[in-house]
């Protein structure tokens, strides 16, 4: 039986409908940008997947990193014990992360980053005597899929069976030139009326929000406005992390800087499931009394594994080279002229750019997961290019890797999708 035939046996995938969708695509190895299929087809990995495996797939430098730790240690309860990786690994991110960040607390993947965040914001007011219970997000953010994140996910609208369990959250559009006066007012208001704990949004570009981008003089205002009534800032660099944005941070482009930020994805770079939340000495200093239940009673299991603590250590070195970064302004300029080529085509409503993320808009109406969308899905499938429409949105979010002919086959497909629509 093919893997295909033996996957619908005992598997349920994830944001799948099998009654519609009952097909899953194999794939039997990766390498680079490359995806290979069971029948040894290729397809270009043109959204890395899920902005993971920016230094290319099964990168050797990492491998070669990962085995050493495997052989050395492979997994040690965090409580109560420490290890090197974790400790060069908390040096090395406080090195890069913005300047106020002391604290690195580890869990295992996005929305457990994002949770983290957000109970550890409840508990500073909380031990402070001060109980605060509403958090404030942006409308259509995302933020995973446990319910802390997932309360605070505008953008869910699958979410009816647990609407009724989420935590108290408040909603301020995205801000733009025309309605960031409005927000201030309405955030003003909201935190009037509420004891408003925290602020958790995503810096400049909303990933799930078919990689809607705004700027950052405005978040900027709404986040002065957070600091001036102790409302904590939480950055959900989940996406933006590790250099998408043309820095190393999203937030490197804000003034304010957040109290607290989370990562994942592409911090293990594609090879293992990881997260890390950091905040400031402050959030981190008002856990610390004589008595246990103001600790962060918090863990996970594999907190800080230390072969996952490896791959975030290689992935880090493997960034900051020259190789990675004139790779990063390459693509970004070879975005900007792939942008100039198709922005005024008349099937492109709009594009964006930030970093290395590029994103089109297609001047037709799409339901998110309606058939056309899969249409769109297919035709590039089948000239070998893997980019995951978002509604009517095209994005490219490519490997750091990637190499020049390898883009160029990504904007062939897009620009023949547009002449077939
Ligand atoms: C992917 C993502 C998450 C969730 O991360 P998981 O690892 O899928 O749980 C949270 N926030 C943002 C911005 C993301 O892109």
């Amino acid at each position: 039986m093919s893997l295909r035939e033996r996957d619908k046996k005992h598997l349920w995938h994830p944001l799948t409908q099998h009654k519609i969708h009952p097909e899953a695509l194999p794939i039997v190895k990766a390498k680079g940008a490359l995806l290979y299929g069971e029948d040894g087809e290729t397809y270009i990995d043109g959204i890395a997947s899920w902005y993971t495996a920016m230094y290319g797939h099964c990168n050797e430098y990492i491998i070669k990193k990962v085995q050493d730790q495997m052989q050395q240690l492979d997994q040690i309860v965090f409580s109560g014990f420490t290890h090197k990786p974790a400790i060069k690994l908390s040096e090395e991110l406080i090195k890069i992360l913005p300047g106020n960040q002391e604290k690195i607390f580890f869990s295992d993947n996005g929305s457990t980053a994002n949770e983290v965040g957000i109970k550890m914001a409840l508990q500073f007011h909380f031990n402070q005597s001060e109980k605060r219970n509403t958090i404030i997000a942006f409308e259509d953010g995302f933020h995973g899929d446990t319910f802390g994140a997932m309360s605070a996910s505008g953008l869910s609208v699958y979410n009816g069976p647990f609407e009724d369990f989420f935590i108290d959250v408040k909603r301020i559009p995205t801000p733009n030139s025309e309605n960031i006066d409005s927000i201030l007012q309405q955030l003003q208001a909201i935190i009037q009326n509420n004891k408003v704990a925290a602020f958790i949004y995503e810096p400049l570009v909303q990933g799930a929000n078919a990689m809607h981008m705004f700027e950052a003089e405005y978040l900027d205002q709404i986040l002065k406005i957070c600091k001036e009534n102790k409302i904590i800032t939480i950055a959900d660099e989940v996406m933006t992390g590790f250099g998408k944005t043309g820095s190393t941070f999203a937030s490197d482009h804000i003034d304010t800087k957040p109290d607290i930020i989370s990562m994942s994805k592409a911090l293990t770079a594609g090879f293992v499931p990881m997260a890390v939340t950091s905040c400031t000495q402050e959030i981190y200093d008002a856990f610390l009394d004589d008595s246990v239940g103001k600790a962060f009673f918090h863990a996970h299991t594999y907190s800080a594994n230390p072969i996952a603590c490896s791959v975030a250590l290689a992935g880090i070195e493997l960034l900051s080279t020259d190789e990675v970064q004139n790779n990063i302004q390459r693509i970004i300029k070879s975005h900007q002229e792939f942008n100039e080529k198709i922005k005024k085509h008349s099937k492109v409503k709009i594009t964006r750019q930030k970093g290395v993320i590029f994103a089109l808009d297609l001047n037709i109406e799409m339901d998110r997961y309606g058939k056309k969308r899969y249409e769109i899905f297919d035709h590039f499938m089948k000239q070998g290019v893997f980019l995951r429409p978002l509604g009517n949105t095209i994005y490219i979010l490519a490997p750091y890797v990637i190499t020049k002919t390898q883009l160029e086959k990504i904007y062939d497909t897009i620009l023949t999708l547009l002449d077939t629509l």
